[in-house]
């Protein structure tokens, strides 16, 4: 999903972690600030990788946010006895990657590195990615995707609102 979808997740895990994670030794802003990077980051290889491969990267890979977001976990335990930060970066990562495989023209892959196989909840539209950008825009525009997309992002926004 966009970047915008990715956004609106970010804040409602912020929230969530506002509202139950009240020992919290973070300020609200600073969890609000690392729950929207964190929701973000498996995209930051867009800058070295083109965007329709991006998701064959270590990046889009469950198991690699897994191990980062548990290493912060023991690593912020040993520090301040809570792992609030490991908890926010597995919740947005882990987030992002199932949003990411409701796509228009790439999937997730799920179990890499142990098997590559692309999973996805709507039908790709593979073909279209070569397009020039009008067509593509066109085949976005009326893929279901699209229309997930939209509702994804009422949904968070509500749930951002209610929670907050
Ligand atoms: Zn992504």
């Amino acid at each position: 999903m966009t970047t915008l979808t990715h956004f609106s997740a970010g804040l409602v895990v912020g929230a969530i972690a506002q509202r139950y994670l009240p020992n919290s030794y973070l300020h609200g802003q600073t969890v609000y600030a690392i729950s929207i990077l964190a929701s973000q980051l498996p995209d930051v290889n867009v800058f070295w990788k083109p965007l329709k491969t991006h998701h064959d990267d270590l990046t889009h890979y469950p198991i690699f946010w897994v191990g980062m977001s548990a290493l912060t976990a023991i690593v912020e335990y040993v520090l301040h006895k809570t792992p609030t930060i490991g908890f926010i970066i597995f919740i947005s990562t882990i987030l992002h990657m199932f949003l990411d495989t409701f796509g228009w023209s790439i999937g997730l892959r799920w179990l890499a590195p142990f098997s590559m196989h692309e999973f996805s909840f709507t039908p790709l539209e593979k073909d279209k990615v070569d397009f020039d950008n009008r067509a593509k825009l066109q085949s976005l525009f009326r893929h279901i995707s699209f229309k997930y997309e939209i509702l994804v992002n009422l949904l968070f926004w509500c749930l951002f609102l209610a929670l907050k």
